[in-house]
């Protein structure tokens, strides 16, 4: 599927472009929508991306106005899913004052947290449990789907 440094090499002097000029797409299906498109960042096709934003954007905005709410207060203010909004909580991308009055606790030790999926002494134990797995086995074995271009001006 994915093409080979040689023809990727092809294309690119056929194309007269730099090397590293490509960025490889996986074609995908949205996980919103079920429609197919090519991934490049976002895992959501362009139409669901812009939904999403304008969610995560009220959001934001409800967070801000009401910093001290819980997440049944967040899905009712601004109509998300609660299970969605923990998701957000989870990977990190909203962030409140209060960790929603206790919402979101660590999943290992069910301490308060402010986002993410554990408190910082358990993620630190996490990370040292998977260093004695996989001792020193961290370099980079090439497995990315897709290099991103430096924009250069
Ligand atoms: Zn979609
Ligand atoms: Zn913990």
């Amino acid at each position: 599927m994915a093409p080979d440094f040689r023809s990727r090499r092809a294309i690119s002097l056929a194309s007269h472009a730099k090397e590293g000029d490509f960025i490889f797409m996986e074609i995908v299906n949205c996980p919103r929508c079920g429609k197919v498109f090519a991934k490049i960042k976002s895992p959501y096709c362009p139409a669901c991306q812009a939904e999403e934003e304008k969610t995560f954007q009220r959001l934001k905005e409800y967070v801000f106005e009401h910093p001290n709410c819980n997440i049944s207060e967040l899905s009712e203010g601004t109509q998300v899913n609660a299970k969605k909004i923990l998701g957000y909580l989870r990977e990190g991308r909203l962030e409140t004052s209060n960790g929603m009055n206790g919402d979101i606790r660590c999943l290992s030790c069910n301490k308060p947290i402010l986002s993410g999926r554990y408190c910082s002494s358990c993620k630190l134990d996490i990370s040292k449990r998977v260093g004695e797995l996989f001792p020193s086995k961290s370099d980079d074995s090439g497995a990315r789907m897709y290099t991103a271009p430096k924009k250069t001006l």
